[in-house]
């Protein structure tokens, strides 16, 4: 199995929450991302707006529907 090929699971701090989430992606994006300073959108095009956060911030979804969420309360 090519290096490129191997899955990184991602393991974060909810700065809100203090929870910790993971998320799962291939080597290869990760790298792109980490290493070629390439934009996460485009390193890792597959992945959810929420799976995204999680790998910059560590903010999980719930935290971000609170502090950013429009239909909260
Ligand atoms: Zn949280």
């Amino acid at each position: 199995m090519k290096i490129e090929e191997r899955e990184v699971t991602i393991l974060n701090w909810c700065p809100s929450c203090g929870g910790t989430n993971e998320v799962t992606i291939s080597l290869a994006s990760y790298l792109k991302w980490q290493r070629g300073g390439e934009l996460i959108q485009f390193a890792m095009p597959d992945l959810s707006a929420d799976e995204r956060e999680m790998l910059m911030t560590g903010t999980c979804p719930p935290c971000w529907d609170k502090m950013f969420g429009e239909d909260d309360e």
